[in-house]
């Protein structure tokens, strides 16, 4: 008889909600992460993550957000905290940008309320942002935010509460199919599992060597500035954005956690990396670029300094997700490549996760997120 239902590998983001809902199941699982519960090395540190309903990126993302929202909303009752918060969102770009139609597509798709606003309509309404005629807007109310590191601790509890196993400071180094079951061996020991479910975030490819390439670290930093007018970036006067504007795309909060306005670029210096080697460091050039959408887009935000930080993206080719059982090795199943916008559906990604290692299948539609899509 294995030791465990199922190993849980890494317990960041996805690992935590995959480690609760497996729990809450009545599986017996053992969460295995190599760095501290939290931390602020892998891709979940820094306060605050955006969620946003009238997803740009493809309508097929609509139906998982649903749940991920009212599974935030369940999480919260059950840690008894707040770890979502409704600001409004704002997606911006020319009429024509990817970003403006795909958010328009996903309202239309699934009928989200919004509203289509102009850059002078904008700037009057919210007075923190100083957006040019040429930028359009899809306001949607369902924008917001969710405390990243607060909802990893949250999640690692409620799972420990349903008598989860968790395990920080432990590194798994190799796994294998043993008989009927998963072989994990760790820098602490070894243990056996009747699944593993790996939620590695940008190591994926050491423990999944298929992923190696589909799957790739890429750093980023993010800067927390002074408002030289702070009533223009408090919570309830400031929504949340993601812009595509001519020098990239830029994405930012109302302040919250950090005496600062939080602003981040996509993609930031395009500096593809090894999430072993990364530099941590912040240098004088990757406050700059952070700097220009400030002085640009938001001047009364461009006081002083506050925070900087590096984090790390883990990019698929196509920028969608990898949610699926292993190719070759069903009990193993794999939740990775969510290239700098998945932390919002980490509650549902549990879910999923529990029903891939429980069920082998879900509800969700995965057909976005396949392996198969990667061959080649
Ligand atoms: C700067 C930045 C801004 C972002 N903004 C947003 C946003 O606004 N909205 C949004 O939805 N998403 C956003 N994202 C993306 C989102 O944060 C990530 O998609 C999400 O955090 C990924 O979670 P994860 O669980 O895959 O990775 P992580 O949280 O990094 O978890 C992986 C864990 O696995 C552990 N691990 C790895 N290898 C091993 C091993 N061998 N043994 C044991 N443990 C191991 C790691 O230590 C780590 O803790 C942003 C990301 C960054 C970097």
């Amino acid at each position: 008889m294995p030791d465990y239902d199922v190993v849980v590998v890494g317990v960041g983001g996805m690992g935590s909600a995959a480690a609760y809902h497996l729990a809450r199941r009545g599986a017996r699982v053992l969460g295995l992460e190599r760095f501290d519960i939290p931390n602020d090395l892998g891709s979940s540190h820094g306060v605050n993550r955006i969620i946003r309903l009238a997803y740009w990126e493809h309508p097929s993302y609509v139906p998982l957000l649903r749940r991920a929202y009212e599974l935030w909303r369940e999480l919260e009752y059950t840690a008894g905290e707040r770890l979502l918060f409704i600001t409004g969102g704002i997606d911006a770009g020319s009429e024509d940008s990817a970003t403006v139609r795909g958010s328009l597509l996903s309202c239309e798709v699934h009928h989200l309320p919004h509203e289509v606003l102009d850059s002078v309509a904008v700037n009057r309404r919210f007075p923190g942002y100083r957006l040019p005629a040429e930028i359009v807007s899809v306001y949607q109310p369902d924008g917001g935010f969710v405390l990243s590191e607060r909802s990893i601790v949250a999640h690692v509890a409620a799972a420990q509460d349903c008598g989860a196993e968790i395990h920080a400071r432990e590194r798994v180094v190799g796994w294998e199919r043993r008989g009927g079951a998963i072989a994990v061996r760790t820098d602490r020991g070894a243990y056996t599992a009747r699944r593993l479910v790996v939620t590695a975030g940008s190591w994926v490819g050491t423990l999944v060597p298929a992923l190696a390439k589909a799957a790739t670290a890429e750093r980023q930093v993010l800067i927390w500035a002074q408002p030289l007018r702070p009533e223009f970036f408090r919570l309830g006067a400031f929504p949340v954005f993601n812009m595509e504007a001519s020098e990239g795309r830029f994405y930012g909060f109302p302040v919250y956690g950090i005496p600062g306005f939080k602003l981040g670029k996509y993609h930031h210096r395009l500096e593809r990396t090894d999430p072993d080697r990364v530099d941590r460091e912040v240098h004088p050039e990757d406050e700059e670029v952070l700097r220009e959408g400030i002085r640009r887009y938001f001047p009364d935000a461009n006081g002083p300094t506050m925070t900087l930080k590096t984090c790390l993206f883990t990019n698929s080719p196509d920028e969608h997700f990898i949610l699926d059982l292993h190719p070759e090795i069903p009990e193993v199943s794999i939740a990775a490549g969510f290239s700098g916008h998945g932390y919002k559906f980490c509650s549902v990604v549990g879910e999923i996760m529990a029903d891939l290692a429980l069920e082998g299948g879900t509800r969700f539609d995965l057909g976005l997120f396949r392996i198969g899509r990667l061959r080649g």
